[in-house]
């Protein structure tokens, strides 16, 4: 059986699918529902292929809940223990990504993952704070065509909103661009980016959805742009046990662990649309027809997959984390001791069984 077993020590990388029904528009074009769940089993099958992963939700029932618990609630917890991590969500436009993460501001999104993340994670601090004392900070960029721009950056905001300006996302001019850097303890950092200290699951919210409304309304061909970029909203924590807290515990002596200080992120992530587009010139420029593979994805694929070989990581694989700016962003909490979750979302439809089948084979790939 999948998702354990095996004798071996987890795997840092748990897989899990997310088929979401049919919807309207598939509907009314006649599409049939080509994906099976294999009932009490991780299982899928497409045609004659069939793949197994950590999780599998339907579209039957309340995925939301037990997605939450099984694959994210975990690395909150591990947060809260000094463990860095990251849950993607893969697949192609359309597929549910934004739906999943729950970042889209309409319909059902609370019951989305990163709205549950916030609640579960005000929860804990609350019921903690009277030992620890806790730092929360956020940040919210976009990577486009392998350039890093801040979502929640005030003045693009306000460019955005400008009557005469096209993009609201231009780089201001004499604004330096966002760098990743790389500590000599290996922690990566954005120099350049907005990074706000946040008091409260109210103030938190506010900030993903400025930085959502700017994903939205700064490019010049909205689903377009939006469907090639990889958002990524990082929650980081920060705590520090209170000195009162442990010297008056029951018995346990003071052995100086009373300044213990834990600092660990959460990425969140909605990657770029998987599909296999064919180039057209938005932007003006005239791009030969061609077929065009997001650098990220394919670096994200290539990393995920070194991380889960159990064979190259004991020969000391090197992880080609330097291939792409998403790699590289997320190079501190992808492996190593970090925990990762991706959820591959995919449409039932008969329409999109090809890129379905795709996601299917990259997801596969990562496990
Ligand atoms: P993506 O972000 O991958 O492009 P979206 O999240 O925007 O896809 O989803 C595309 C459409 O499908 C939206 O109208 C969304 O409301 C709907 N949808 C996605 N997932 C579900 C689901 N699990 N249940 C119902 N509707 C969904
Ligand atoms: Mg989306």
């Amino acid at each position: 059986p999948p998702g354990g077993g095996g004798g071996g020590e987890d795997c840092c990388v748990k897989v899990a699918v997310h088929v979401r029904p049919l919807i309207a528009d598939e509907k009314a074009q006649g599409c049939k529902d080509c994906v099976t769940v294999v009932p009490g089993k991780p299982q899928v099958q497409i045609g004659t292929h069939s793949f197994t992963f950590d999780h599998v939700y339907g579209s039957t029932g309340s995925p939301s809940t037990a997605m939450f618990e099984e694959c994210v609630a975990p690395l909150v917890d591990g947060l809260f223990q000094g463990y860095n991590a990251t849950v993607l969500a893969y697949g192609q436009t359309g597929s549910g990504k934004t739906y999943t993460m729950g970042t889209g501001f309409k319909e059902s999104y609370q019951a989305g993952i990163v709205p549950q993340v916030m609640s579960v994670l005000f929860g804990k601090i609350e019921t903690l704070k009277h030992q620890t004392e806790f730092q929360l900070h956020v940040s919210f960029i976009e990577i486009l065509k392998e350039e890093v721009r801040d979502l929640l950056d005030p003045s693009c905001l306000h460019k955005a909103e400008s009557p005469n300006g096209h993009a609201g996302k231009v780089n201001v001019p004499g604004k330096p661009p966002i760098q990743i850097r790389e500590s000599s303890n290996g922690v990566i950092t954005l120099a350049g980016s907005t990074e706000v200290s946040v008091g409260s699951l109210k103030e938190m919210a506010a900030y993903l959805e400025q930085g959502s409304l700017s994903r939205a309304t700064g490019s010049t061909n909205m689903n377009n742009q939006s469907s090639r970029s990889h958002a990524i909203f990082t929650i980081t924590l920060e705590q520090m046990q209170k000195i009162n807290s442990l010297s008056t515990g029951d018995g346990s002596q003071n052995d100086g662990m009373n300044d213990e200080y834990l600092c660990a992120k959460l990425h969140l992530v909605d990657l770029a649309g998987s599909e296999r587009a064919k180039r057209t010139g938005s932007d003006g420029l005239r791009f030969k027809e061609g077929i065009h593979i997001n650098k990220g994805l394919l670096a994200l694929g290539n990393v995920i997959s070194a991380l889960g070989d159990e064979k190259k990581r004991k020969e000391g694989l090197h992880v080609p984390y330097r291939d792409s700016k998403l790699t590289r962003l997320l190079q501190d909490s992808l492996g190593g001791n970090s925990r990762t979750c991706m959820i591959a979302c995919i449409s039932p439809a008969d329409i999109n069984a090809e890129e379905t089948l795709n996601t299917l084979k990259y997801a596969n790939r990562a496990r």
